[in-house]
This record gives C-alpha cells, sequence and structure tokens, in this order.
C-alpha cells in the first residue's frame, strides 16, 4: 500500500461477499452470536424496488424458523402467504391435468403450513431493516470485491475504490458465478438446461386459498404460487427460444399465451407487475471451502427453481455455518481455521450436492413428453398419493424438517 492509498478499514471477524439474500441473513446470524462483520455488495441498496426482482420464494417452514429467530420475520409476517397446499399434476396446453395427481395438505404435519411464500421485495427489505438495527454489521452498498488474500492469521478483501478490509474468515456469498471462489482457485461443475424461467405476478378473480400448483409440461414446470390477496407468482420454465418470445410480447399478448395453460380455475386473469426472466442451470462448487473462505448460498449451489429449493438451501447453510462458527469462538478456536472450516464443509456439502442433482434430475423427467416416461411419472405420482407415509416424507422434506436441523432451524 502506498502513503497516499485509502486507509484501511478496521478489522472484522467476518467479511462478506455478497447482500443479496443469504449474505444478509448470515451476516445477522453471526452478529447474534456476537461477531463483527462486514456486508460487501457491489449494487447500490434496491430493496423494496418491486423493478429490481420479480422472483418470489417459497420458504420452508426451517427457513422461516430461522427468519424468526434473527427478528426478520416480525416484519415479513403480514406480507406472507401460508401455502396449505400443493398439487402436482402432469398436463399439456389445451389438456386437462393428468387424473393421477399428487395432493400435499399442511394439515398432515403437526408442525403447521409446510412453507410461505414471500415476495423478494418484501424479503430485502425485511432484511435490510433488521440490518440497520444491528450495530455489530457494517453494510458497504455500492462497493465490488476486485481482489482477496488469505494470510496465515487473516484474510483481505480489495475494493474497486482502492479501499481494503481484513478479517478472520471471508465468506463468499456472491451468487451463481462467484468471483470470491474463483480467486480463490475453486472450479465448478457447471451446465444449462436450455430452459430460462419467466416470472411474473397475476392478480385473479377467485381466491387460492393457500393451494400450489406444479403443472408440468413437456417444455418445462409451470408453478402458479400463492401470494398474499388474490394473486399468485409464476415460474413458468420453457425452452429458452419460447421464453425469449414470451418476454417480447406485450402483456395483453402474453396473458393470451397462458391462459390455456394456467387454466380458468382462478377466473379473469391481470398482471401485477413486470415480466422477469431468468436463465435456469445448475452449479456446484467442486469445494464449499479454501484458506480462510466459506461459500454459502448460490455461491457454493445453484439449483433449477423446480422444487423450490435453491435459497432455502443458501439459508441452511447460513444457519450451519453460523453454528459452527460460534461453537469454534466459543471454545477459543480460530475461526478461519482448516479444522473449522472442514466442519462446515462437510456437514453442508453432501446434502447440497444430492439436492442439486435430485432437482436436475426431476427437471429431466418431467420436462419430457416421451409418453412410456409420462405414464412412469403418472403412476409414481398416482403411487405416492395413496401412500400416506410417503405423502408425509415428502411434506417433511419440502418443509426443510429432515437431517441434521442447525440450532437457528430447530
Ligand atoms: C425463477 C426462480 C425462482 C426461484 N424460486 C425459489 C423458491 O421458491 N424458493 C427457494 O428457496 N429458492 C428459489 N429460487 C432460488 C433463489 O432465488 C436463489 O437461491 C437465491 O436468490 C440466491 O441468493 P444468494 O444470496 O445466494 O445469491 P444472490 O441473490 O445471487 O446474491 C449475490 C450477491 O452478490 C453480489 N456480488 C456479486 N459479486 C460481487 C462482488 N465482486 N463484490 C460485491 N458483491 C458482489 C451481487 O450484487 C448480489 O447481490 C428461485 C430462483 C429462480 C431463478
Amino acid at each position: 500500500m502506498t502513503s497516499d492509498s485509502p486507509p484501511a478499514l478496521p478489522a472484522h471477524d467476518v467479511l462478506i461477499v455478497g447482500g443479496g439474500l443469504a449474505g444478509p441473513a448470515l451476516a445477522l446470524a453471526l452478529a447474534r452470536e456476537g461477531m463483527s462483520v462486514a456486508l460487501i455488495d457491489s449494487l447500490p441498496a434496491v430493496a423494496g424496488n418491486p423493478r429490481f426482482d420479480g422472483r418470489s420464494y417459497a420458504l420452508a417452514l426451517a427457513s422461516r424458523r430461522l427468519l424468526t429467530n434473527l427478528g426478520v420475520w416480525a416484519r415479513l409476517a403480514n406480507q406472507a402467504q401460508p401455502m396449505l397446499a400443493i398439487k402436482v399434476a402432469d398436463g399439456r396446453p389445451g389438456e386437462a391435468p393428468s387424473p393421477l395427481h399428487l395432493a400435499f395438505d399442511h394439515a398432515e404435519i403437526e408442525e403447521g403450513p409446510m412453507g410461505h411464500m414471500v415476495e423478494d421485495r418484501h424479503l430485502r427489505a425485511a432484511f435490510d431493516a433488521s440490518l440497520a438495527e444491528q450495530a455489530r454489521v457494517t453494510v458497504l452498498r455500492g462497493a465490488a470485491v476486485v481482489a482477496q488474500e488469505a494470510g496465515p492469521s487473516s484474510v483481505s478483501v480489495t475494493l474497486a475504490d482502492g479501499r481494503h478490509l481484513r478479517g478472520c474468515v471471508l465468506v463468499g456469498a456472491d451468487g451463481r458465478e462467484s468471483g470470491t471462489a474463483r480467486r480463490a482457485g475453486i472450479g465448478r461443475m457447471s451446465w444449462g438446461y436450455g430452459q430460462t424461467a419467466v416470472t411474473c405476478t397475476v392478480a385473479h378473480e377467485r381466491p387460492h386459498r393457500g393451494t400450489a400448483f406444479q403443472l408440468f409440461l413437456p417444455s418445462g414446470p409451470l408453478a402458479i404460487l400463492p401470494l398474499i390477496g388474490n394473486r399468485s407468482s409464476i415460474v413458468w420454465s420453457e425452452k429458452d427460444e419460447r421464453a425469449k418470445a414470451l418476454m417480447a410480447l406485450t402483456d395483453e399478448e402474453f396473458l393470451t399465451a397462458l391462459r390455456p395453460v394456467f387454466g380458468s380455475f382462478l377466473g379473469h386473469l391481470s398482471l401485477d407487475g413486470p415480466r422477469f426472466s431468468y436463465p435456469l442451470g445448475l452449479t456446484l462448487a467442486k469445494s464449499f471451502i479454501s484458506a480462510r473462505l466459506a461459500l454459502v448460498g448460490d455461491a457454493a449451489h445453484g439449483m433449477h427453481p423446480i422444487a423450490g429449493q435453491g435459497l432455502n438451501a443458501g439459508l441452511r447453510d447460513v444457519a450451519a455455518l453460523a453454528d459452527v462458527l460460534a461453537e469454534a469462538r466459543a471454545r477459543g478456536e480460530d475461526i478461519g481455521g482448516a479444522p473449522v472450516l472442514d466442519r462446515y464443509a462437510k456437514w453442508r456439502r453432501f446434502d447440497t450436492a444430492t439436492l442439486a442433482l435430485a432437482t436436475d434430475g426431476f427437471n429431466r423427467l418431467f420436462s419430457n413428453d416421451s409418453r412410456p416416461l409420462r405414464i412412469a411419472r403418472d403412476l409414481g405420482l398416482g403411487l405416492v398419493n395413496r401412500l400416506p407415509p410417503l405423502r408425509r416424507a415428502f411434506i417433511r422434506e419440502a418443509a426443510g424438517l429432515t437431517g441434521d436441523l442447525p440450532s437457528l432451524m430447530r
């Protein structure tokens, strides 16, 4: 550093690159354990802007527990729609859904709704409000990390404006194309599906009664997910070319294309906001850790939204890493040391790789119009539907209640 370079900011326990969704959750979880955190994001503040991100998330029961423990849920509860039932069916445009369908009802497990739907803008606003009240977290927005260096007892990052920050451990929460992982030399397994998700919110005449619908069409799944009021979030996965064409339509033309696949069960439809598109693919970091570095969220694993599990898996990383770092700190260990980070990787890597590959297989099985496959999967759906213990097992899995739960999710 030269004498006229900007002064280094004070050292923190943890530096988090990425202030999307996993990053803020981790910052709050670590601050709650008494750690000082710098949360850095290249974007300016976007919370509350409905034009920034059109996604709505199915947050599993375990994720809601985490947000409750972090004090975020209290800010969101009024905007969150409980998911009381999920209906899954095989369908083709213009045809009635297959009679062999699968229906999940939250009343089949004692813990209550298996999940809630929340809109991105509300979730980000709730995170921002909680961060603003947390003195142990320094939030730097509009600050891109361009370099990082791990040493024997600390790690540092350099921002695009030349400032440096130091901490004991660096966390990459910087999304699917994680520069933090790349700079640490961590490779990725990635492939595209040739599918793009077109998402939007629709308003409808009749109430959805908290029911989510997943319809499997030959070109990809269509999810109709209940939001507060007579509104639903649409995630329409289509082949890339078709998705591009759907995005180019006027609102009225788009609704004309949507109506035959959506059906008429919710009455008259209208658009409630802009359309967004997201190219779909799988990406899995070859390691979740490196020297003084851990990856969480999409930086570690980006998956197909078919089962609505991407963010839920990211929040489980957050809760697991918070447990591991808090325990290490209580025992007087170096929180950026290899044995500590190794415990995190062992906890999360196998589970997330299995989940990402399961969503991959699920998408391939259902985005296919082969007749024998259609018959096999319809029989499979019908079979699960007729076996209550199997159905309950699916609901518990979707609610995130299985496996080794971190303390923030218990
Ligand atoms: C259509 C669709 C529907 C989905 N539905 C669901 C659902 O129902 N349920 C569910 O659980 N999941 C769902 N997901 C998945 C979910 O959206 C993602 O898992 C989640 O958004 C990932 O959050 P993240 O914080 O890990 O990453 P991101 O949200 O990608 O955040 C990364 C952040 O890092 C910042 N950044 C990047 N590089 C730098 C840098 N060099 N310096 C500083 N900052 C940087 C970026 O600005 C960004 O803010 C869906 C995904 C899609 C595409």
